[in-house]
């Protein structure tokens, strides 16, 4: 197979001579999508909005040269990580130095060897899915397959932002399986693996709205985030998650005499984010209602809307 996963990858081919276009889309419509743009302009909506796997991009163009489209494309989210193969008559060591000072990943002189073009194209797609998938992995949480801890910090921060903006609701969940060292002494580090894996595969289920997520916080940790929910709802989740986990039946001995079966202590708390909040004081206070669960006797819910006093001062908190 020349493209990896399923789909077929797309290239753009950005450039102003129909019969160059032409030329190169021959080469390589045969095992790639193949979108053209005859200018720079035009390139960048493209690419802004159908995201392709590569760009070939020609420098001598009227109105917006290559290098131009280059330097918009690195500067913009949206774009930023798509591959750019410079391919020009342009063939001076100082055009190709700045060509790939710009962020091009290769540089190939016109007139083309077609074999050349296919076997540079292909390589740097396999590289790009290799890095995605990397990205991607490194985000994940091996065991349960849940986003982890890393993917958790972008993710709050994200609808930290939104929640501020919009001045919505912001809550979070933290929750902790119980006796769960008990657990891994008296039936084994595997089984506690296993435990960890449907514990995990049980939780997202009370989470009906797409926009909400829950992470593996840490060893027997997980935390949800929840975009415009108020704590009321909040607190509903919470107890749907605790109920969930309870429908497991897993058996756990050695927990509690009168609920031998694996059970989750939570921590809700939530808040309407403003400049003198930061999103770690709401992840400590869910971590405390986590704590005061603990004590309560455990398999069960605490929380507490994040009170203005418990802010730090603006400034504060960086310890
Ligand atoms: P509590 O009810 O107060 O939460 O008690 P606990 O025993 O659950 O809490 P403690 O923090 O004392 O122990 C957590 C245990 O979780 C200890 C650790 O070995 C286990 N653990 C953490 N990560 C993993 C994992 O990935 N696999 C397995 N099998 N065990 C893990
Ligand atoms: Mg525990
Ligand atoms: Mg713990």
């Amino acid at each position: 197979m020349l493209n990896e996963g399923k789909k077929r990858k797309t290239v753009l081919i950005i450039d102003d001579s129909p019969i160059n276009i032409e030329h190169l889309a021959q080469v390589l419509k045969s095992d790639y999508r193949v979108k053209v743009a005859n200018g720079g302009q035009t390139g960048l909506e493209v690419a802004r909005t159908q995201h392709p796997d590569l760009i070939l991009l020609d420098i001598v163009m009227p109105e917006m040269d290559g290098y131009q489209v280059c330097r918009e494309l690195k500067e913009d989210d949206a774009t930023r990580n798509i591959p750019v193969i410079f391919i020009t008559t342009k063939s001076e060591m100082e055009d190709e130095t700045r060509g790939l000072a710009l962020g091009a990943v290769d540089y190939i002189t016109k007139p083309f060897r077609a074999p050349i073009v296919k076997a540079r194209v292909k390589t740097h797609i396999k590289l790009k899915h290799n890095s995605d998938l990397l990205e991607k992995l490194a985000l994940i949480d091996g065991l349960t397959g849940l986003p982890n801890r890393r993917r958790f910090e972008q993710i709050l921060k994200r609808e930290w932002g939104r929640a501020r903006r919009a001045q919505e609701p912001l809550s979070v969940i933290m929750l902790d399986i119980d006796h769960f060292k008990e657990f891994n002494d008296h039936y084994g580090h595997l089984a506690g693996d296993r435990c960890l894996s449907r514990v995990a595969q049980a939780l997202p289920t009370p989470l009906k709205r797409p926009a909400d997520a829950i992470f593996r916080y840490g060893g027997e940790e997980f935390i949800a985030v929840l975009p415009d929910t108020d704590y009321g709802y909040a607190l509903k989740l919470a107890e749907q998650i605790r109920a969930a986990v309870g429908r497991l039946r897993i058996p756990h001995q050695y927990s509690n005499a009168e609920n031998p079966y694996i059970s989750v202590s939570l921590g809700v708390t939530s808040v309407t984010p403003n400049s003198r909040i930061t999103p770690r004081v709401l992840v400590k206070q869910a971590d405390r209602m986590l704590y005061e669960a603990k004590k309560s006797g455990r398999n069960c819910v605490r929380g507490e809307i994040l009170a203005e006093t418990t802010e730090p001062a603006p400034g504060a908190g960086k310890a």
